[in-house]
């Protein structure tokens, strides 16, 4: 499989160029050349396989050229293994008509675990074949970094760092980077905000010199491999409900755009799709997008779905390339407008590409609190606040009412205990996987926001390419 860029001008790379790559050469975003076509035989044939299996034959069309069936079974095994239920991403019914689709139960308690356990694997195997060594350098305002850092802990071609800002993560999400005393983790509190980290990343990059000496890498859902991983529990979910036979919507909450486009791609492969539902929080770009064609960036506003509170989706990009028609050239115009105005106008053809299989809604804080309610009264279910996000969202659509409707839990309730307490009145305990996460050691390294310190404190402890 060749993969092309949104802008039209990077060259076409196989699929692990584009993995080790991340970013397109133009600044675009690398999708596949066509989409690989699922038959309904296919799709039956998939009825009762293990989650693994099913991922082995989802993935195996965009892996071919770069990895064997074979080889493909064996990361994936390695990587899902590390989850602690047996289904993976289990299915769980609230009423006649809506379904929970569990993605937390891998080592970091939240969806980012699906996709940056198998990129871990993919990193580790093509780095090898390469003898090459790469440096990951992130900012974190949560989930991602723990999921990159428990992903990459101990493998001997990668070192990772990993910025946040001291202080304004919970707890939790400090001890689930910091404890992770591998050789190859180096944890940084910046003295500084989310964003100041995020500049400080950034500017490493935009730093070409240092990037290329440490052959610097990113972690964030623009690469391929994490879209790609995604895609997987669309169908094992839609085959437990009665896919191909019938369509299953689903209900995703929504920041990035990643989890949500693994849907749509899901959908292009053959599988029947009633509706997508993109639920957004106040920070609402998506919703207004989708709703109005208004692609305008506001201010960022703080709510209890932290992994949410986004203003630029950077995903959205491959949406306006794949549904207004594959024309490279025209969104990187209308990209570098966007980029200089913050604000941007759906194309028709975009907006009628879309509006076949997406909707959306915007959930504020009570709309939030209500599902988290619905969710524990009607099914005893203590779900976490992005999850009731997507919930209350799903509520809303309008289908028919022999759809079933699946909304993707995206996190455990334990990591957001507060919030959960305060809509349900239940204070969700740490699974046990977890649960001496706050007897465990840390060690993180506190340094002033600047430049010169952390590229110095990078510089020291990375491995430069031979
Ligand atoms: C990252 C994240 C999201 C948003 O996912 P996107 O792929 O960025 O749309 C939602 N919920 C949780 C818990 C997350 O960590």
């Amino acid at each position: 499989m060749q993969y092309v860029s949104t802008r039209g001008s990077a060259p076409a790379l196989g699929f692990e160029d584009v993995t080790l790559a991340g970013l397109a050469s133009d600044g675009g975003l690398y999708l596949p050349e066509r989409w690989p076509s699922f038959s309904a035989e296919d799709i039956r044939a998939l009825s009762g396989l293990s989650y693994v299996e099913t991922a082995v034959r989802v993935m195996a069309p965009f892996v071919a050229g770069s990895l064997s069936e074979e080889e493909l079974r064996e990361l994936c095994t390695a990587a899902y293994g590390r989850f602690s239920h047996d289904a993976v991403t289990p299915l769980v019914q609230l009423d006649h008509r809506h379904w929970l689709l569990e993605l937390f139960h891998g080592p970091t308690l939240a969806f980012k675990d699906v996709a940056l356990q198998l990129l871990g694997q993919l990193f580790e195997r093509f780095l090898s074949r390469r003898e090459d060594h790469l440096t990951i350098v992130g900012a974190t305002s949560g989930d991602t970094g723990s999921a990159a850092i428990d992903a990459v802990a101990g493998r001997a071609k990668i070192d990772i760092f990993m910025l946040h800002p001291e202080g304004r993560v919970s707890d939790v999400q400090r001890r689930q980077m910091t404890t992770v005393l591998a050789p190859n983790v180096y944890n940084i509190a910046i003295d500084g905000s989310f964003d100041d980290a995020q500049a400080l990343v950034k500017a490493m990059f935009n730093d070409a010199a240092f990037a290329r000496r440490f052959n610097l890498s990113a972690v964030n859902s623009i690469n391929w491999a994490r879209l790609m991983a995604q895609v997987v529990y669309y169908f094992y979910a839609a085959v437990r409900l009665g896919a191909p036979e019938r369509a299953i919507a689903f209900s995703v909450p929504t920041g990035n755009f990643g989890d949500v486009f693994a849907g749509y791609v899901a959908a292009q492969m053959g599988l029947p799709v009633a509706k997508l539902m993109v639920a957004t929080n106040v920070n609402d770009i998506l919703h207004r997008a989708l709703a109005e064609g208004d692609y305008s960036q506001g201010q960022v506003v703080a709510t209890a779905t932290p992994s949410m509170d986004i203003q630029v989706s950077s995903n959205f990009e491959r949406l306006l390339f794949d549904a207004g028609g594959r024309d490279g050239k025209a969104l990187a115009e209308q990209m570098k407008g966007f980029e200089a105005s913050k604000a941007m106008r759906l194309t028709n053809a975009q907006r009628d590409g879309a509006s076949k299989l997406f909707t959306s809604a915007r959930v504020d804080a009570d709309g939030m609190t209500m599902a988290m309610r619905w969710a524990y009264d009607a099914a005893g279910q203590v779900i976490d606040p992005h999850s009731a996000i997507g919930l209350a969202a799903a509520r809303t659509v309008d289908l028919d009412p022999s759809v079933p409707v699946v909304t993707l839990a995206t996190a455990h309730p334990a990591k957001f205990p507060t919030a959960v307490e305060r809509a349900t009145g239940t204070r969700p305990a740490l699974p046990s996987r977890v649960g001496d996460l706050f007897a465990r050691e840390e060690a993180y390294a506190k340094l002033p926001g600047t430049f010169d310190a952390v590229t110095a404190y990078v510089a020291e402890r990375a491995t430069p390419r031979a």
